[in-house]
């Protein structure tokens, strides 16, 4: 008989952060806001590398995982997972002109042979890229442990992440297999369709909480990846116990986005895709095999101009945030954060726009 979990799990639109008193103390609200330190630093448990920076973070797709963006998020103190489809002689032309923020960029690499090689080449040609970023889309199977063994086994001191996974007990067993940083999230993305076709998944936010709980339970970090659709949900991620966020949607549309700006009527637009949609899987791997439905959506999004202005955006709500609960500090926020359980998010009289 099919078992029901009646918990309930939540979602970043399903909560808001409670405000709580503070003896944060400043002459003015904007200069509270502006003091509050961004920067954490952390300490991995297999690889003991230890990562300084602003903890918010580039998904590894085709338009958004793209050196531009690289550099404009690391100037902000930000990190990119470069996607997976740079060639190692475009990776080593980078890496020679932008030696300082190779500390804050990963090499992605999915579980194929050809993409090992690939990665191994990058990470051998360019030893100050410390960071390897192995995902699928389902990070539950015995071969995806066994693979994140073989990688811990050949890069015993490079920052492995690797997912993605909803789970706790998964959680554990990729630590356990030498990953130090799990990657969660299954479903929320915003070109995923994954809940539509296979009808699996997790809400994102409850899967945050139990996921990190997990993690720091054995010395691990967490990724919260996909689901954020404002400054406001990573905020909520962060509350919720991620190490890290990772973005997609709301880094698209940029200038330092992939592909072409399109103009229709008007207006400029650019393409956005999910990884596994058939778009992608027409560019890079010639069509989509036919066993396997496409679980990625194609859209147009309004071109947003510079990522910097987009950036500055979630770093300002980040701030605030921390100033509500009184945390001094990004490290403080999820400490000091009571989710409250709401009906409505914001009041749409006049749209849903900014
Ligand atoms: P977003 O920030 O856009 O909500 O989510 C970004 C995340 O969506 C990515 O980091 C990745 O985990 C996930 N994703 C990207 N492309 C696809 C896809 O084609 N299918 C699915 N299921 N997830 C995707």
């Amino acid at each position: 008989m099919p078992r029901i979990d009646n918990d309930i799990k939540l979602d970043f639109k399903d909560v808001l952060v409670r405000p709580k008193r503070s003896t944060l103390k400043s002459r003015s609200e904007v200069q509270l806001v502006k003091r509050v330190n961004l920067m954490r630093s952390y300490t991995f448990r297999n690889s003991k590398q230890t990562y300084d920076g602003i903890p918010v973070m580039a998904a590894n797709m085709d338009t958004v995982g793209t050196f531009e963006m690289a550099k404009v998020l690391a100037s902000h103190g930000c990190f990119t997972t470069i996607h997976k489809h740079y060639t190692v002689e475009a990776w080593k032309e980078f890496a020679e002109n932008n030696p300082d923020i190779l500390k804050y960029l990963a090499v992605s690499a999915g579980v194929s042979e050809s993409d090992f090689i690939k990665m191994s080449a990058i990470l051998e040609g360019i030893p100050a890229i410390k960071y390897i970023c192995i995902d699928v889309a389902n990070g539950y199977s015995e071969v995806f442990v066994q693979h994140v063994k073989d990688v811990r086994a050949k890069f015993p001191t490079h920052v492995l992440v690797a997912g993605n996974v909803v789970t706790g007990e998964m959680v554990e067993e990729l630590i356990l297999a030498g990953a130090d940083i799990i990657k969660v999230g299954i479903g929320p993305g915003s070109v995923c369709t994954t809940r539509k076709k296979a009808g699996v998944g997790y809400p994102q936010l409850s899967a945050v909480i139990e996921c990190a709980d997990a993690a720091h339970g054995l010395g691990g970090h967490i990724i919260s990846d996909g689901g954020c659709t404002c400054p406001g949900d990573v905020v909520k991620a962060f509350g919720a116990g991620a190490d890290f966020v990772m973005l997609g949607g709301m880094f698209a549309g940029h200038d330092q986005s992939g592909g072409e700006t399109i103009e229709r009527n008007g207006k400029k637009l650019k393409l956005f895709y999910g990884m596994s949609s058939a778009t992608a899987m027409n560019k890079h791997v010639g069509g989509v095999a036919n066993y396997r439905a496409s679980e990625g959506k194609t859209v147009e999004v309004t071109y947003r101009g510079d990522v910097s202005d987009t950036i500055k955006d979630i770093l300002g709500g980040l701030r605030s945030a921390c100033t509500y609960v009184g945390a001094a500090k990004l490290k403080e926020l999820s400490r000091r954060t009571t989710f409250i359980r709401v009906t409505q998010q914001t009041n749409n009289i006049f749209g849903n726009t900014t």
